[in-house]
């Protein structure tokens, strides 16, 4: 979860901070275990670094050393280890308390107001330096977050305290009431900042040190405030002391300072999130902007119509794809109503039709499931599959239509339809169109019209024979001459089926009753007369035929087909290579 750094420059500059701090602290409790004041003063002469804060200090380089090593456990036991003394003394100085801690140790014998006891400013940085130590596992580095504001919030006393002893050197220390921070007490601080700083990267002021990201450089401006605003309040604070009104003015100064900065380093934390959420929101807004103008684009130059009407089904707008299935351009349809694109003979039900689809009260989406045909500009029709979407938009009706042109795909299924009709072998019409004739037949033609049917069964005598003898192949052949022979034989609008194996049905229309027998003579007489060349021989074949004459008003075929079977059967018994007219009822 946290980086260290792979910059080994980075982490080697932390070691070296961090030895310092311990190197200070290490010689001021030396200083407190011989009595030395030089060594608790660390040779300024001022403040001593108090025993307890020494050992604040070492627990914070411990803490920091185990966030270099990433082990996180033993960061926050000394960031909180450093917390309770700064929170401790903090209790101490706002209730007036002696809990003692302080005087556990060693007592100053240079500060007889606090003796052991360190500054308020080193109690406010413990408690912020170990949160810091102690929350760090939890900080994402992502994204600049309430770390960051923490950070620069800590870095405010130690910087204060810096620029007063460059300021008043002597006059920070009569201010016993809350104690004062020495010199290299700030040191410390600093030193431990600048280590977490460079052990940690991230996109906000943890990153400082090695990003140069806008919200790194809000950052440093950050910092810069934090830099100008100790010095002038320093520089206050060296004329307050020249005037000799300090005392608790000096802390309410550090307090009034310290809030500043907390306010500061949260508002710059927060605008910098405000700008990152902007930024973000600007990007989406710029990308949704752009995928919009892109399917746009995409739609315009869609092979499919689409069209966009209102409820009183004038054209709003169409897209180019419009102009290639209907020959109008855009602007000329937008000046049209849908109704005009529909044949005239369509135009009443499908216009009602798709009026009574746009009165809907509610939104939906239509799948026009059958065909539909379109007026082209230059007056053909043009066969389209159509979805059509409504949307109530406020006190308007919008709709689209997506068309598409089916012609190819309309001639793709004419050709599978008429391959699935015609048997492959004799290229005549097959069984199941046979079936669809009939069932056609019947219900339109015959009951309208006072022509009479013909209907002819035709079966190829001894085929069994053919095949046996002779083999498939050649029974092929024989069948395929024989349909060529019987279609050459029939008049245009007859039409010959082949129903099964060797048998066929021929249906001929407008033949009288009378001239029915005549016209199937003709056909076996054809038949009888065919000479079948194939490699080796000559053959020759007869058929036998049963004929019915279909009286306009009967409107069953396929009982028609019955008594030309009977008939046909007739033909057989009597001798095979005949025709017979079945009895008319
Ligand atoms: P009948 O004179 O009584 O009509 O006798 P037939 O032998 O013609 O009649 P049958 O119904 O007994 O025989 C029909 C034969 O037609 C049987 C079958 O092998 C053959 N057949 C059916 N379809 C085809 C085909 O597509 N090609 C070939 N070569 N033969 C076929
Ligand atoms: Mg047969
Ligand atoms: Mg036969």
């Amino acid at each position: 979860m946290n980086e260290i750094p792979h910059n080994p420059a980075r982490t080697h500059l932390a070691l070296i901070l961090l030895a310092a701090m311990g190197a200070v602290s290490l010689i001021v409790l030396w200083g407190w275990l011989t009595d030395s004041f030089y060594a608790t003063t660390f040779l300024l002469g001022a403040a001593s670094m108090k025993a307890n804060s020494a050992l604040g200090f070492l627990a914070m380089m411990i803490g920091t050393l185990a966030i270099w090593q990433k082990q996180y456990r033993i960061s926050v036991v000394c960031g909180l280890a450093v917390m309770v003394l700064g929170v401790v003394t903090i209790f101490e100085y706002l209730f007036g308390l002696r809990l003692g801690i302080d005087e556990l140790l060693f007592p100053d014998p240079w500060n007889p107001v606090n003796p052991g006891r360190m500054a308020l400013g080193t109690a406010a940085s413990f408690v912020l330096g170990g949160a810091l130590l102690a929350l760090h596992h939890t900080y994402p580095h992502q994204h600049i977050n309430w770390y960051d504001a923490l950070l620069t919030a800590f870095l405010a006393i130690p910087l204060f305290v810096f620029f007063s002893y460059v300021f008043a050197p002597d006059e920070v220390l009569k201010t016993p009431a809350l104690g004062s921070m020495p010199l290299h007490c700030s040191l410390n601080f600093l030193f431990f900042f600048f280590a977490l700083l460079l052990l940690t990267t991230s996109k906000g002021a943890a990153g400082l040190l090695n990003r140069n990201t806008r919200n790194a450089r809000n950052f440093r401006w950050l910092f810069f405030l934090v830099l100008i605003l100790p010095l002038c309040l320093g520089s206050v604070l060296n004329y307050g002391v020249q005037h000799h009104w300090i005392g608790t003015g000096v802390g309410i100064a550090i307090f009034c300072l310290f809030c500043t900065l907390i306010v500061a380093s949260a508002l710059a934390h927060h605008t910098i999130q405000m700008d990152h959420w902007f930024r973000q929101l600007v990007q989406e807004r710029r990308r949704t902007n752009q995928l919009r103008s892109q399917i746009h684009e995409l739609l315009e130059i869609s092979a499919d119509a689409i069209v966009l009407f209102d409820d009183h089904l004038n054209i709003l707008h169409a897209n180019s794809g419009a102009e290639r299935i209907l020959g109008y351009s855009p602007q000329e349809l937008c000046s049209m109503s849908m109704a005009l694109l529909l044949p005239e003979n369509l135009r009443n039900n499908a216009a009602g039709m798709l009026d009574r689809y746009v009165k809907i009260d509610r939104s939906y989406s239509l799948n026009l499931p059958d065909r539909l045909m379109l007026l082209h500009k230059d007056g053909h029709e043009v066969p389209v599959a159509a979805t059509l979407s409504k949307k109530e938009h406020e006190d308007q009706t919008l709709i689209i239509a997506i068309i598409k042109n089916i012609e190819k795909l309309d001639d793709h299924i004419r050709s599978l339809e008429k391959k699935a009709s015609i048997d492959p072998l004799t290229q005549t019409e097959n069984r199941s169109e046979f079936e669809e004739f009939c069932r056609r037949i019947n219900l339109h033609m015959l009951r309208k019209s006072d022509l009479s049917f013909c209907v002819m069964l035709l079966d190829i005598d001894n085929f069994k024979a053919i095949n046996d003898s002779h083999g498939h192949k050649i029974g092929d052949i024989v069948l395929t001459q024989f349909s060529q022979v019987v279609k050459q034989t029939l008049r245009d609008g007859d039409r010959l089926f082949r129903t099964g194996g060797e048998e066929f049905v021929v249906v001929s229309a407008n033949v009288l009753p009378e001239d029915a027998l005549a016209f199937g003579e003709r056909i076996r007489k054809a038949v009888e007369e065919l000479e079948i060349f194939t490699n080796e021989l000559t053959l020759r074949v007869t058929c036998s035929i049963g004929i019915c004459v279909v009286d306009p008003s009967t409107v069953d075929l396929l009982d028609a087909v019955q008594r030309a079977d009977s008939a046909m059967y007739q033909a057989k018994r009597q001798g095979k290579n005949c025709c017979v007219l079945a009895e008319r009822h």
